[in-house]
């Protein structure tokens, strides 16, 4: 394998000796003269332009013509106040817009992107924008490629260079004559953005920033298309539905108006100001800020939202179908056993003083013990691609954490990596892959060639027919071996095997896996990873929250069932699975993977590309099912499931950039707390809907007895409008922040296709209409009768439906729980938004230019507090329906 750049690409790079790459200093240099390597980001939207983005609503242009008729009719005021109004609605519009937009902005930024390069001859992890040009940098599959650069070396590789080229299959990368020199032309390059799917490579960085191939193009991939939440989607819908019932009702209420000799512009404006009230306009954005306060408490507990409707899809998710690395157990490896295969047990320190550690064995002699131990080991050490370096006195492991244990073990045993690699100069490697589960890689020793293979034992024992007994190889006994294995599994250790072979006269063509044929199986060793600490409890909750939990692994089905049933997960026997009987099940149809999906909770030996065809079959089951992935091979899943969630440490950018959510601790009890701000989401937008929906159903009622009747207009157009745009727009996005209510996961998940306007939403919308709409027509009513003038008797009502308002907003705070139990202080911005509607209202009263425009006037405290007494009514009716609702549920 080439390991030099040639000449003219090391001129290119300036100073950067191919092999040990920059320097800090010369790197610190360049990034001072050519900058970060970031990419332009994508102009946020101004401030004043989502102002002005809040008068682009048919409802806006009604209001702009009503205004205008108001200024023919010469009612000037009107055509002011409706300004204002308007005014007043596009700011607190844009502030709750720009608000939600830029906390999205910002989870965005927490996905920095990592890349691994070489400096000062050392490997080390920096964050891509530090990268300048002449960095040596290591690929590796899965990962995005941090800049446009030369490749040096190739092993295997293959590129998803689809973002730019548009072409969806991987292109291979080869290069041609290694060693041999040649000019630049001809060097394979790899472009900044695009996917290593297969293989790794070193490549020199050659343009970073804007400079790169997509640096140039950024602009328009900025420009990405919002996808709008299915929700909002649903929603919109719904809003066009009311829009045309109620121009319906307006047109016939102007018809019974005319009929009945009112001034037609007045009833025209009187239809203006009923649309506005009953249209739900502030639906939307008051969904977009529940969204995006999810989304910041989701970060907060490590749950990073990359599109916006897994907020709603992950709260109604029904199962998950968990990694079990990392997620459930800690990944934090350690080698503690090891079994030779004539039976010898080997015990490694699992102290992390790699340097004072000891292998021991009973009944032998420590060195006679770690000389076996190491001759195992160095197949532990060779195929590796981890690194191990000391830093301040303590050691440090870079790379994959199967790798980093074993070279902890190794180091453990006395192997140290640089004299190995003198001794056995490396010829060519076969790199780790999920779907292959081994490693192997091929060196000179002597005349000949010696191979060293690390991966899964039943892999391992399939390559070897021999076995290594102590005094040499003998014949293999490969039941013994698995019965090895089973019982180092069975204590809930990940096994990894070891094996080598030699071709005496070295190898003939490229090293490939041809070549793994009659190797000597040296033996096996098991790696303690703890579970979490956090994860039982996060179990029992799935469990009372009506979310299963099925654990899909690579590893081996003893280890499986060892580490769930020491996670608390609950499972029979005939519920581990492995990836074989998926396979067979799979050859002989949907349905028989169906039947196998819906008992089977443990998938064990399970190929990554399998799981794709696990998950569909759940969601075909009925499931809503959240899945958990980290490699290349599980981009398939985590994109077609209902919600992918993708592991932010060990998860690869391919990974990520498949998945709906990125869990950035990668742990499983995340996930839960999850699904627990996505039910609460739900139910929050579930009551900012009933609430505005309620008080406009109100409103219109209210004209719907008034108008046929022959009363008067009981509301004015102004009226109305302060009412919806101005009072209620200060209200219904305070009851977004409500914070859960405690019981989101002691209830089961909601069927995945369960309307917003379930029975109980329609129930409480009813009542509300009701109770609102015709207690105001009869106070309307009653103060007529009683002799008061029409303008003070929409004084009274107009408090009063200020009222109904306030305490809709108060009882809409839960469902299924009385207000009085819950905490009063529990949300103090819906407390300061009843507060400040009520004393905006108030000054209202006593501002001569509003109190002229609304035609309202101070009222005495006794009105006041009778008009409360009414408002009070609502609380009691949907109170008595939340008693009913929670003894049924009972
Ligand atoms: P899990 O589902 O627990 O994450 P993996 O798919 O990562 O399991 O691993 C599957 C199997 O592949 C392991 O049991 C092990 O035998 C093998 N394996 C994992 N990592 C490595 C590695 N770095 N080198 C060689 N073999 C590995
Ligand atoms: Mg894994």
């Amino acid at each position: 394998m080439n390991t030099t750049a040639p000449p003219s690409a090391r001129n290119f790079a300036g100073t950067a000796a191919a092999s040990s790459g920059l320097t800090r200093i010369e790197a610190a240099e360049r990034l001072e003269r050519f900058g970060l390597n970031l990419l332009p980001a994508p102009a946020a939207s101004s401030f004043v332009l989502t102002f002005l983005r809040q008068f682009k609503s048919p409802l806006i242009y009604i209001l702009l013509l009503a205004a205008a008729v108001s200024l023919l009719v010469s009612e000037a005021a009107d055509a002011a106040f409706i300004g204002v109004v308007l005014l007043a609605n596009g700011l607190i519009g844009a502030v709750q817009e720009h608000s939600a937009s830029r906390a999205a902005a910002a989870l965005r930024a927490l996905e920095e992107p990592i890349a691994t390069v070489i400096r000062d001859g050392q490997i080390t992890q920096i964050e891509a924008r530090f990268l300048v040009q002449g960095d040596l940098v290591l690929l590796e599959a899965g990962g995005k490629v941090p800049a446009d650069m030369m490749l040096v070396e190739v092993n295997d590789l293959l590129c998803d260079e689809s973002l730019l080229t548009g072409e969806s299959m991987p292109v291979r990368k080869t290069i041609s004559s290694p060693g041999s020199a040649i000019d630049d032309h001809s060097r394979p390059t790899a472009s900044a953005g695009t996917l290593i799917t297969r293989g790794r490579a070193k490549g020199l960085v050659i343009a970073t920033g804007r400079s790169t191939g997509i640096g140039r193009i950024a602009a328009e991939i900025g420009k990405a298309s919002v996808s709008q939440p299915p929700l909002m989607i649903r929603l919109a819908r719904f809003s066009n539905i009311i829009a045309w019932t109620v121009g319906g009702v307006s047109l016939l209420l102007i018809a019974i108006g005319l009929m009945r000799g009112l001034a037609w512009n007045e009833l025209f404006l009187m239809a203006v100001g009923l649309a506005v009230s009953a249209i739900p306009e502030g639906l939307p954005i008051a969904i977009s800020v529940a969204l995006a306060i999810s989304m910041r408490r989701m970060a907060k507990k490590n749950v990073i939202v990359r599109r916006l409707p897994a907020v709603e899809s992950l709260g109604s998710c029904t199962l998950i179908a968990t990694d079990k690395t990392g997620t459930l157990t800690l990944n934090e490896l350690t080698v503690t056993d090891i079994r030779l295969p004539d039976g010898t047990d080997l015990a490694i320190d699992a102290s992390m003083d790699l340097d004072a550690c000891v292998i021991r064995g009973a009944g032998i002699d420590p060195d006679i013990a770690r000389q076996r131990a190491a001759k195992l080991l160095k197949a532990a050490l060779l195929p590796n691609e981890g690194s191990l370096q000391e830093e301040g006195g303590r050691w440090r492991g870079v790379g994959d954490t199967v790798d980093v244990a074993l070279l902890e073990a190794a180091h453990k045993g006395g192997l140290r990596a640089d004299e190995l690699s003198d001794a056995y100069p490396l010829i060519g490697r076969i790199a780790y892959e999920p779907d292959l589960k081994y490693a192997a890689s091929l060196h000179r020793s002597g005349q000949g060639a010696h191979i060293f293979v690390k991966g899964s034992a039943d892999v391992l024992i399939g390559m070897s027919d021999r076995m290594d007994a102590g005094h040499g190889p003998v014949s293999i006994d490969r039941d013994a071996l698995l019965r090895q294995m089973a019982e180092m599994a069975g204590r809930g250790l990940r096994v990894l095997a070891f094996a080598e072979g030699a071709i005496d006269d070295g190898p003939e063509g490229p090293f490939g896996p041809h070549h793994l044929t009659d190797l000597v199986f040296l033996g096996i060793c098991g790696m303690q990873d703890p579970v979490r600490p956090e994860v039982p409890q996060a179990i029992r909750d799935c469990h009372a929250a009506g979310v299963e939990v099925a654990m899909v692994t690579g590893d081996d089905p003893k280890t499986a069932a060892a580490i769930a049933s020491e996670a608390g997960l609950i499972f029979q026997d005939d519920q581990i699975t492995t990836g074989i009987e998926v396979q067979a099940a799979e050859n002989a149809g949907a349905s028989q993977l169906d039947d196998l999906t819906r008992r089977a909770r443990i998938y064990a030996r399970v190929a990554p590309s399998q799981k794709l065809a696990i998950v569909l079959s759940l969601a075909r089951n009925g499931h809503f099912v959240a899945v958990t992935g980290d490699g290349v091979n599980d981009a398939p899943a985590l994109k077609h499931a209902h919600v992918g969630v993708a592991m932010g440490r060990k998860g690869t950018d391919v990974a990520k950039e498949s998945a709906d959510i990125v869990v950035t601790d990668d742990n499983f009890a995340s996930i839960v707390t999850g699904i627990r701000e996505g039910r609460a989401a739900y139910g929050n937008i579930r009551k900012v809907i009933l609430m505005l929906v309620a008080t406009g159903g109100a409103e219109i009622l209210l004209f719907m007895l008034a108008i046929p009747l022959g009363l008067p207009m009981p509301l004015l157009p102004v009226q109305l409008l302060w009412l919806n745009l101005v009072t209620n727009g200060i209200q219904d996005v305070a009851l977004v922040a409500e914070r859960p209510e405690g019981d989101e996961l002691s209830r089961p998940p909601r069927r995945p296709g369960e309307p917003i306007f379930d029975r109980i939403m329609l129930r409480r919308i009813l009542i509300s209409t009701v109770v609102i709409g015709g207690g105001g027509f009869a106070l309307f009513a009653w103060l007529l009768r009683q002799g008061y003038e029409v303008d003070a008797a929409r004084n009274m009502l107009l408090l009063l439906f200020v009222m109904f308002e306030n305490v809709q907003t108060l009882t809409s705070r839960s469902e299924r729980r009385s207000v009085f139990s819950l905490a009063f202080f529990g949300n103090p911005l819906l407390l300061a938004a009843i507060v400040a509607t009520q004393a905006l209202h108030i000054a209202a009263m006593y501002v001569p230019w509003f109190r002229d425009t609304l035609e309202i006037a101070p009222i005495s405290l006794m009105e006041w507090a009778l008009m409360l007494l009414a408002a009070s009514s609502i609380l009691i009716a949907t109170e008595l329906d939340k008693w009913r609702l929670r003894r049924v549920i009972r």
